[in-house]
């Protein structure tokens, strides 16, 4: 169970198709752990439909109401969840980008007890990655540049706002201090949804940057 949820606003991003790629792979993930925000997008599905066919009701010659039904329906993460055919350790949409195993991913640490993999950048810039936290392991005090969405997979960790577990989706603003510290009790393995970095920042940063190439 969640305690730690996307807002609406995001929830009906996601249930009208607009979110981005990234946003839409976090939030799927939450709803993989929480039945109350899956019931949320199960219920502005129905909103979203309803407004969509009001809107091109007098146009709609095409077969596009028909691809939004098609697309409800065939919504994974809001049919209900069935049993898998073997364990399957990760949510099904996050094991699909790890490919094969989380050893064979390409790791980078930042800071002590933390270890990072990029998954994916989409098509907005914005940046998901798996973050591994050693059992037991305190990260060192950091701030967050702009704000970032955590989504616990599997274990939990706390810092200094509360603790958390699988399914929490967490806004870290850009003022937020923190040093979380993995449960004892396993490994904690997390998503993080950031910004690709700017690449140049300081005072002229802005008469160079127009000229970057992306
Ligand atoms: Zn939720």
């Amino acid at each position: 169970m969640s305690n730690w949820h996307p807002t609406n606003d995001q929830l009906l991003e996601f249930a009208s198709g607009t979110g981005s790629s990234a946003m839409s792979i976090a939030i799927s993930t939450h709803l993989h752990f929480c039945q109350a925000c899956r019931h949320q997008v199960h219920d502005n599905e129905s909103m979203a439909a309803v407004l969509f066919e009001e809107q091109t009701r007098a146009d709609l010659a095409g077969d596009g109401f028909d691809r939004l039904m098609s697309r409800i329906q065939n919504e994974p993460t809001v049919s209900a969840p069935k049993a898998p055919k073997a364990p399957s350790r990760f949510p099904p949409v996050i094991e699909k980008l790890i490919h094969k195993d989380t050893e064979s991913l390409d790791w980078r640490s930042p800071m002590k007890n933390l270890r990072v993999s990029q998954l994916l950048k989409d098509e907005t810039g914005l940046i998901l990655g798996l973050h591994h936290m050693k059992s037991g392991g305190r990260v060192p005090h950091h701030t967050h540049r702009g704000n970032e969405i955590s989504v616990v997979i599997e274990g939990g960790f706390s810092d200094e706002m509360g603790s958390y577990g699988p399914g929490d989706f967490i806004h870290l603003a850009g003022e937020h201090f923190h040093s979380p510290q993995a449960d004892a009790d396993g490994d904690c393995w997390l998503l993080s949804l950031v910004e690709a970095p700017v690449k140049l920042t300081g005072p002229l940063g802005w008469l160079v940057n127009p000229f970057l190439k992306p």
